[in-house]
């Protein structure tokens, strides 16, 4: 997902206004087909697409007519059949035609505002959620259907959304002493029923968005909670280190994400290391995909493996590192080795991943010392060190994380 760290970065830089969406909709069914996967891409439709997938959409990019599609949980956008519609991709390779339609400027996306104070000793409060429908439109927020400590609407999304926000806001609380996603008592928005068979959630830097799915890839956004989790911690991430959205910054980034979209359904639920599925998206793929979630930590590379949408891309140590230019450097590839680090930190402390991991991983993300270009070597340092900080030299905590960067082959 696309947060965005102040630079100039078009990927970095989602819209806050979705009026001027290009997307044709409805998306009308068809059969299977295997649709292109691009990342963070310029597309120029000349005709309806079939399905797309994905999409937030940054029309009117400044020096050219392109339609930048930029995407979250999944990252990637999607269109087919071949033919049907015509996709310009300006960093994944693929081609097709143009034909710009009219779009309306977009409003300069307002930036993160950089890091929180210290956060420590703040009393966290409790969530200020509002959830909204959006009805299947693209125009954020939407209508308000439940508002902090009101009774459940009987929108199935909705509810799902208002517990999502809630438990996530529950772990950075208890056991970070977080307040909010900005450490400073942020309202919790989120819209449901975004667009049209829209495949996707993300934060887009003010709130919440959650697709409906298009129910044949994919089933509503809201059922996963550590997709909430994930897409919530690219807000604490956006409030802290401000990680860029590129390269190994990037893939850091989306592995913060995922490490703690984790651990909001590890608290929730109790579960142990062994117990934890270590999933991220579990229950989102519809029956026909072969596959049981969007990425997992303990085994990158082995979540899904689909004839539609191939397989698994992470590798889960250095020595099969993606180098790629397509998704913003390999942000969502490459995170499979961070995400492994910490699993095995996890794995070898035993117990509860959101204790002594956890607080390690969150003190290297937001105790100030993290370059927004971090590479994962000055991760792995950041978290040795903050190991050392917590817990002391030498102690069974520093010795688990040395051991994790060493196992996935990055040198400290
Ligand atoms: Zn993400």
């Amino acid at each position: 997902m696309c947060i965005t760290p102040p630079n100039n970065d078009p990927c970095l830089q989602p819209p806050r206004q979705l009026r001027a969406t290009v997307i044709p909709s409805p998306v009308k069914r068809g059969p299977r087909v295997r649709p292109r996967w691009i990342e963070c891409a310029f597309i120029r439709l000349s005709a309806p697409p079939r399905r797309l997938i994905s999409t937030y959409s940054r029309v009117g990019h400044a020096r050219s007519s392109y339609i930048l599609f930029h995407h979250s949980a999944l990252h990637t956008a999607a269109v087919g059949p071949p033919g049907r519609a015509s996709v310009f991709c300006r960093r994944a390779g693929c081609q097709g035609s143009a034909k710009p339609r009219p779009v309306s400027p977009v409003s300069p996306y307002p930036a993160g505002s950089g890091r929180s104070p210290a956060l420590r000793d703040v009393r966290p409060g409790p969530p200020k959620r509002s959830i909204y429908d959006a009805g299947g439109s693209e125009i954020l927020p939407g209508k308000l259907v439940r508002e902090e400590s009101e009774p459940a609407s009987g929108d199935q999304s909705a509810d799902e959304a208002y517990d999502g926000l809630g438990h996530t806001h529950r772990l950075f609380a208890d056991i970070f002493g977080r307040n909010s996603i900005d450490g400073e008592g942020l309202p919790l928005d989120a819209t449901v029923h975004f667009g049209k068979l829209y495949d996707n959630a993300f934060w887009d830097g003010h709130q919440m968005v959650f697709g409906d799915g298009d129910g044949e890839v994919f089933e509503r956004f809201t059922r996963s909670l550590s997709v909430i989790g994930h897409e919530l911690t690219h807000g604490v991430t956006q409030y802290s280190a401000g990680l860029a959205y590129r390269n190994q910054a990037g893939a850091i980034n989306e592995s913060m994400s995922d490490v703690f979209g984790a651990l909001v359904e590890q608290y929730l639920n109790s579960q142990s290391v062994t117990d934890a599925s270590w999933l991220i998206g579990e229950g989102l793929f519809t029956p026909q995909v072969q596959g049981s979630a969007l990425r997992s930590l303990k085994a990158p590379g082995t979540a899904y493996d689909d004839d539609v949408l191939g397989k698994d891309p992470q590798p889960d140590s250095m020595d099969s590192y993606v180098r790629t230019s397509a998704d913003n450097g390999g942000v969502h590839i490459n995170s499979g080795i961070p995400n492994r680090a910490f699993y095995l930190t996890a794995e070898t402390l035993g117990g509860n991943a959101w204790e002594a991991p956890g607080r390690i991983w969150y003190d290297a993300l937001t105790g100030g010392s993290l370059p927004a270009t971090a590479t994962f070597r000055v991760f792995a340092t950041a978290t040795a060190a903050s190991a050392v900080g917590l817990y002391g030299n030498d102690s069974p905590e520093h010795d688990a994380v040395r051991q994790a960067w060493e196992t996935v082959k990055v040198k400290l």
